[in-house]
């Protein structure tokens, strides 16, 4: 079965949404196989967004992604590394429908309670570098 990686930000953690957003997860039907509340370093996120290393934003997103707990998680489902990004909405955060866990609970691109996979390569280095 398909899994990917699920990761909820230090800003869902902080607004107590874990529950919604794992509610949410669960009712689309998908499985929560594993979950685990971490704290991360500076070095694992330089290798998690180093597709995003160059940009302007990148400080930023290393101090609010080290601003708290996170929760991460392997999810398992039929299709579920697209399937999980419909359910988390678009990156641009004024393109996160209602209905999305963005478009319902962030009102910025920055900060915005979610991570998850975008393909299957990446599930799979990203279910190592968390889960090991
Ligand atoms: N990000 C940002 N500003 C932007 C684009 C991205 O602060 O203009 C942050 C945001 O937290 C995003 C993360 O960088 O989730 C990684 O960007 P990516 O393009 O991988 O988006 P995602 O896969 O999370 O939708
Ligand atoms: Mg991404």
């Amino acid at each position: 079965m398909e899994r990917t990686y699920i990761m909820l930000k230090p800003d869902c953690v902080q607004r107590g949404l874990i529950g919604e957003v794992v509610s949410r997860i669960e009712h689309k039907g998908y499985k929560i196989v594993e979950m685990k509340m971490m704290t991360l370093s500076e070095k694992v996120l330089r290798e998690h967004y180093a597709h995003v290393a160059d940009m302007g934003f990148f400080p930023e997103l290393l101090d609010y992604m080290m601003s708290g707990p996170v929760v991460a998680m392997i999810v398992e489902g039929e299709g579920v590394i697209a399937g999980m990004r419909r359910v988390m909405g678009p990156t641009n955060n004024f393109d996160a429908a209602p209905g999305t866990i963005r478009g319902d609970f962030a009102c910025s691109t920055s900060f915005n309670i979610i991570h998850g996979s975008d393909s299957p390569e990446t599930a799979e280095i990203e279910i190592k570098r968390f889960f090991g």
